[in-house]
């Protein structure tokens, strides 16, 4: 019998069990498709503090920390580059948001610059639009290869003794009385365990649900489109003000770009890849938007267009959570499009808690209990990588 079951296998989950078998601790981890098979295979892969809750602030500095050592720690490529965050003003009306959100960052101790006219821009990313008018900057923030850094957590777990098993469902997470007891899958068999960590993204609803737990999830689509191999054109991911347009330069050169949140009307427990297909319309927005501030766009090759699913939580924060009233139950969900970036620390996260350590973190905002007796209604959503 494991000491914990992870249920998930992105980034959170990948993580976790890194953390939890390199602390000598016994540990499987259940996906029900391949690793980074969803949000932390759609992703854009930005690794951001700037543009962060207050809450979520001290998580996602200390990812940039452990970021920075993660390729050397885990043994392999994951891609992690610092070059910073630029966040661009289209409009007169953009450029006082950006100047508003940079007063707002310094405030709470963030490097960020203001770069005031095109010029300033260009000097640091010369691919940026001539009509630019005014950005931010922060020098912190960077981007990763999502599969490659899963799998490079996933790899250095199993090194540590962590069972992955890949293809594989788990149906429901089984309980005594007010104890979680394990897991059972699909197949029919079950794993006991005293802790299971629940890292399951936008099926994490369906199995809370029968412990009678509910976690309010608004279900959004980005498009996100992927060109084919481009020489270098800039090193920061990129936004816009309104985050309705992002996008970065992958280390082999394509451009991996995305456009802001839209609706999808589907049930999320049945998705499927022709569900998950972006609109033509939606795919024409995403080419606008973006060669309006990245012009070499209109001449890429495309490579490959996908729809990624986002978990959003009324408050645009995660639950992260081990006091949600069944004993065992150690909880990450809801990270409302910007989990990947913190993903290392939630790892760290889930470790202390499942093995009943003292994380770090204040994690008082990210209690499942914040949401009692609310709907999923609309957060403000921001993508900015
Ligand atoms: C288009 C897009 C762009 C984004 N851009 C950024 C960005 O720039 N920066 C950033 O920080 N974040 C970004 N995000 C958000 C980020 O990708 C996610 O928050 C993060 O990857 C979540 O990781 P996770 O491990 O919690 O969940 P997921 O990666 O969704 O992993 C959940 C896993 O659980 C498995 N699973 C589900 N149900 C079961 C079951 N019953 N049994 C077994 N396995 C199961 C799934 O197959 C899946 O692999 C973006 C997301 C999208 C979609």
């Amino acid at each position: 019998m494991p000491d914990v079951v992870i249920v998930g296998g992105g980034i959170s989950g990948a993580a976790a069990a890194y953390e939890i078998a390199r602390a000598g601790h016994s540990v499987t981890l259940f996906e029900a498709r391949v690793l980074a098979a969803m949000a932390s295979g759609w992703t854009l892969g930005g690794v951001r503090q700037s543009g962060r809750d207050p809450a979520e602030l001290p998580l996602a500095r200390a990812a940039v920390e452990r970021w920075g050592g993660l390729d050397e720690e885990l043994g392999a490529p994951t891609g992690y580059r610092r070059r910073g965050n630029l966040r661009l003003a289209r409009t007169e009306a953009e450029v006082e948001t950006i100047r508003e959100l940079v007063a707002q960052q310094r405030q709470l101790g963030l490097e960020i610059d203001y770069l005031p006219d095109n010029a300033a821009i260009r000097a640091v990313a010369p691919a940026i639009a001539p009509s630019i008018l005014a950005a931010s900057l922060c020098p912190g923030d960077g981007h990763a290869d999502p599969v490659p850094a899963v799998l490079a957590y996933a790899a250095a777990a199993q090194r540590h003794g962590a069972e992955i098993r890949e293809g594989v469902v788990v149906r429901a997470l089984t309980r005594s009385g007010d104890r979680i007891t394990g897991v059972e899958t699909a197949e029919g068999e079950t794993v006991a365990a005293g802790r299971v960590i629940l890292a399951t993204g936008i099926h994490a609803p369906e199995l809370l649900k029968p412990l009678g737990l509910e976690l309010p999830l608004l279900i959004r689509l980005v498009c996100v489109l992927q060109t084919v191999p481009l020489p270098p054109l800039f090193e920061q991911v990129f936004g816009v003000a309104n985050a309705d347009a992002a996008g970065r330069q992958e280390i082999d050169g394509r451009l991996r770009v995305t456009t802001g949140i839209g609706t999808w009307p589907h049930e999320p427990t049945r998705w499927t890849p022709d569900l998950l297909a972006p609109r033509a319309a939606d795919v024409a927005t995403l080419i606008g938007r973006v060669t309006q501030v990245l012009p070499a766009l209109a001449d890429a090759g495309v490579s490959r267009i996908w729809g990624g699913l986002i978990d959003l939580t009324p408050d645009a924060l995660p639950a992260i959570d081990a006091h949600t009233g069944v004993e065992g139950l150690i909880l990450a969900a809801g990270f409302s499009g910007h989990g990947f970036g913190i993903g290392p620390v939630t790892g760290e996260i889930l470790a202390d808690l499942a093995l009943s350590r003292q994380p770090r973190f204040d994690l008082s905002s990210f209690r499942l209990g914040r949401f009692a007796g609310r709907t999923a209604t609309p957060a403000n959503l921001t993508l900015h990588g």
